[in-house]
């Protein structure tokens, strides 16, 4: 018996948002007590508050203070769209340390697959936060893990390199700009043309795809995107992946544009974990965007995602167990 896939959230500090916020923050809390009501499924446990020296390691010390100390000016809390209070310091802090948790029991620990039910937040830049997002967890985390790798591994194993699949619905501009100088770290985000941000930044793969994409079509582009990216970071495999699997290219989001059915999205995610599977490159995953006009659509999808790369983690075990 295998032991289930770990995920780690940081829902139970709330982000203190006025009456009529439109940012679902509930939606953290159902996947949670979704899960919680069917033991057995997944380890999870609350994330550890990522560090101001971990949050340094991509953003710069004005910005990490800014946060920390309630020094945000009215127009940086606009472009990040929370208000600033103690709460959303201390659970963006906390987002950050699920994917760190996600990606070191994946990579250190050996268990393949991992999650953070929250996190994704792949519009912030090292220098401030932006469209719901404050600190950049899979920058962060990235960064770490090179470092962890580095001592555990010494010197001869090299510099540890990661894939970054980003398929929020849209673009992960501040991931894209962390990395664009960074040739151990591959970017790659799929989203829609017309959606924000809309000046995009330039990823080591992006794909744009057009209003009201459906099943086929968008399927069929990850196959593409997918060889390609095999081709390019050739001959040298990752040594881990982040996936961002974003609800919002559901067809019932309120601001993806995209058609894709939850099966569809269910495809999308069992592609990507196949892929990273079959080549043994373990994963840290988090859930990114998912803002349904019906607010149970998103969460729905959220557990396809999990449960998903619960059966992911399952595969992984059993293949390292005859190895
Ligand atoms: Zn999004």
């Amino acid at each position: 018996m295998v032991a289930p896939m770990r995920a780690f959230h940081s829902d139970a500090v709330s982000l203190m948002l006025p009456p009529g916020h439109t940012f679902p923050q509930s939606k953290y809390r159902l996947l949670r007590e979704h899960f919680e009501a069917q033991p057995g499924l997944l380890r999870m446990a609350p994330a550890e508050p990522a560090s101001e020296a971990e949050l340094a390691l991509v953003h710069t010390p004005d910005y990490v203070d800014a946060v920390l100390l309630g020094r945000l000016s009215a127009a940086q809390q606009r472009e990040i769209g929370f208000p600033w209070s103690p709460q959303m310091a201390e659970r963006s802090r906390r987002s950050v340390g699920a994917s760190i948790a996600a990606a070191r029991a994946a990579l250190l620990e050996g268990e393949g697959v991992a999650a953070n039910m929250a996190g994704g937040t792949h519009h912030a830049y090292a220098d401030k936060g932006s469209g719901y997002c404050v600190f950049n967890d899979v920058a962060v985390a990235t960064r770490l893990m090179q470092a962890e790798w580095h001592r555990r591994q010494g010197p001869a194993a090299g510099l540890l390199r990661v894939l970054v699949i980003d398929l929020d619905v849209h673009q992960g501009n501040g991931t894209a700009a962390i990395f664009r100088e960074d040739d151990s770290v591959f970017t790659f985000s799929m989203h829609g043309a017309k959606n924000f941000p809309f000046r995009k930044e330039t990823s080591d793969l992006d794909v744009d795809l057009a209003d009201g994409c459906a099943d086929a079509e968008y399927l069929a582009a990850l196959d593409v995107a997918l060889q390609q990216i095999e081709q390019r970071i050739a001959p040298q495999l990752p040594g881990l992946a982040f996936y961002l699997a974003g609800a919002d290219p559901h067809e019932g989001d309120r601001l993806g544009r995209l058609k894709l059915s939850s099966a569809g999205l269910l495809a999308r995610d069992e592609k990507v974990l196949a892929w990273l599977g079959q080549r043994r490159i373990p994963v840290a995953l988090s859930m990114a965007g998912g803002y349904g006009h019906d607010l149970a659509d998103t969460v729905a999808c959220q557990v396809n995602t999990l449960q998903a790369a619960a059966r992911a983690q399952q595969v992984w075990q059993q293949q390292a167990m005859q190895e």
